[in-house]
């Protein structure tokens, strides 16, 4: 078994991510764990939908949602930091924690001076900093 209990999912995220760029979408996948189990999946869909709400983490938590009703208290996890729009929607779902790869830049949902992804709905936001797996700092802007 690996020793990053993030690996698997993360793995998945980056299938789902490849998938997207291959129809032309910006390369994020998403996944929502619950209890060790994946209960919803997406990827980026706003092109080929035209609907610029359709990012990989909606898509992965109305797909979960759909599946099992409620995505509270789960995991979400994406190759990217997920945005301000995708963090609005992960707060408004009591998702317990996000882990994501890359910063996405100035309209991160960890920015601070959107502040949504830091009030007590999310409760281990701050409080679990192995949220921030595969971390890849070179890319962080500033
Ligand atoms: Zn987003």
């Amino acid at each position: 078994m690996d020793a990053n209990p993030h690996k698997i999912y993360m793995d998945r995220c980056f299938e789902l991510a490849a998938i997207a760029a291959s129809q032309g979408e910006s390369a994020v996948g998403s996944v929502v764990v619950l209890n060790g189990e994946i209960i919803g999946e997406g990827y980026e869909k706003s092109r080929q939908l035209q609907d610029v709400t359709r990012h990989a983490e909606v898509v992965a938590i109305l797909d979960a949602v759909q599946k099992r009703g409620t995505c509270k208290e789960a995991v979400l996890y994406s190759n990217i930091e997920p945005c301000i729009l995708c963090s609005y929607v992960i707060r408004h779902h009591k998702i317990a924690s996000v882990v994501f790869g890359k910063y996405c830049g100035e309209l991160g949902g960890t920015v601070e001076k959107f502040n949504i992804l830091t009030t007590n709905v999310i409760k281990s936001w701050k409080a679990a900093p192995a949220v921030h797996v595969y971390d890849d700092t070179s890319t962080k802007n500033n």
